[in-house]
């Protein structure tokens, strides 16, 4: 039996419910990231309070410091952190694109070198099923080998087909009891290898299904279409995750091809450097037109930042450095992306959702309507 109930489609667009030991996930879903067992600068009650159902932290991070026998003897990850929420754990394939750090990867695994300490790590597919079970993840994923946009197809392929045999050693070493385990479709940028690894993955009958590998910088086209051929292949009744998509546009073409789930550190991050998402695009608050706006970051969002705070003040805060910015920003950020699935929800429940993706999309083009009583500059 799927963990997902799908509740309503529009063309290819679904919502429903994914169910984990720790509570249920409406989908599409973001996950904010917190990499270290931390989403940067909240506590997880101020989380929730977005409209989060599920958080993202990574093995790889998380077994390098503190250690997986740390977060173990401390109760695993949901108590150690204090959130009780689902959690779903990156394993750290993604680290072998994305950091330099790596040592080197062959038959049995990847080698990591700890960015803290100068350490090597050494992970096999079953280690890292074994890592995340013991952290105590609602969400498993297989070690899978990415690779950067513009790598030799030979090598894309040949990391490919590894990915589908350390994903047969994953399903193996997955020991069950009520926690899920993903795996992960690769392909590098060529269409007929994307559809033959989301049919090796499909075959293994995972809870889940991600598509890894994307959003690497490769042009946003061949993103779509290297989407398209991978989600083709896969069964419609389990769950589907994009991998790393941080755009409001991105998000919506990608719940309209399908996917269930999705994560990016874009919200977060953005909010470390003084910017704010919002129906028009990226606000840089640090922009001296904001000195005398006392407008809040968004009027129609409903985050404990506009509710109370004005842009001025944001700004003044970042200007003075002043930590509570990050904080107060990150909490609009997350809402923010928390708001475009909910409204993605709503609209597939209710037929919209064409109309809706669209209505996203011209205010995105649009310039921040005038506010009044607003901005001088
Ligand atoms: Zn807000």
């Amino acid at each position: 039996m799927s963990v997902l109930r799908i509740d309503a489609r529009d063309g290819m667009a679904r919502t429903g419910v994914l169910h984990t030991v720790h509570g249920d996930i409406r989908t599409p879903a973001f996950m904010p990231v917190a990499t270290h067992a931390s989403v940067k600068a909240l506590d997880p009650d101020e989380v929730r309070q977005c409209g989060t159902d599920i958080l993202l932290c990574n093995a790889y991070h998380l077994a390098l410091r503190p250690g997986v026998d740390h977060v173990e003897r401390a109760g695993g990850m949901h108590r150690f952190m204090g959130w009780d929420g689902p959690i779903l754990t990156d394993s750290g394939g993604y680290q072998l694109v994305s950091l330099r750090g790596f040592a080197g990867i062959d038959e049995d695994g990847a080698t990591f070198v700890s960015p803290y300490d100068g350490g090597r790590l050494f992970v096999t597919p079953e280690a890292a099923v074994d890592n995340q079970f013991r952290l105590g993840a609602d969400i498993i994923m297989c070690l899978d080998h990415p690779v950067a946009f513009g790598t030799a197809a030979d090598t894309a392929l040949e990391a490919t087909e590894r990915t589908h045999r350390w994903a047969a050693h994953c399903r193996a070493a997955h020991p069950g009891q009520g926690r899920l385990l993903f795996g992960i479709a690769q392909g590098g940028f060529d269409i007929e290898a994307r559809q033959k690894s989301a049919q090796a993955i499909t075959k293994l009958d995972f809870d889940g299904i991600a598509v890894g590998g994307l959003a690497v910088g490769e042009p946003v086209d061949i993103m779509a279409e290297m989407a398209k051929a991978s989600i083709a292949e896969l069964p419609a009744d389990r769950p589907r995750y994009f991998m790393g998509l941080g755009t409001d546009l991105e998000l919506l073409t990608m719940v309209s091809l399908g996917f269930d789930m999705f994560d990016c550190v874009v919200p977060t991050r953005l909010a470390r450097n003084a910017t704010a998402l919002t129906p028009w695009g990226r606000m840089p608050l640090r922009n001296a037109r904001h000195r005398l706006d006392d407008t809040p970051v968004d009027p129609d969002c409903p985050c404990s930042t506009c509710k109370r705070f004005s842009r001025a003040y944001l700004r003044h805060l970042f200007a003075a450095g002043e930590i509570l910015g990050h904080r107060l920003l990150t909490i609009h950020n997350i809402t923010h992306l928390n708001r475009l699935m909910d409204g993605a929800r709503t609209a597939i429940t209710a037929g919209t959702f064409l109309e809706y993706r669209k209505q996203v999309v011209a205010q995105a083009k649009n310039r921040e309507p005038v506010q009044a009583g607003g901005a001088g500059c």
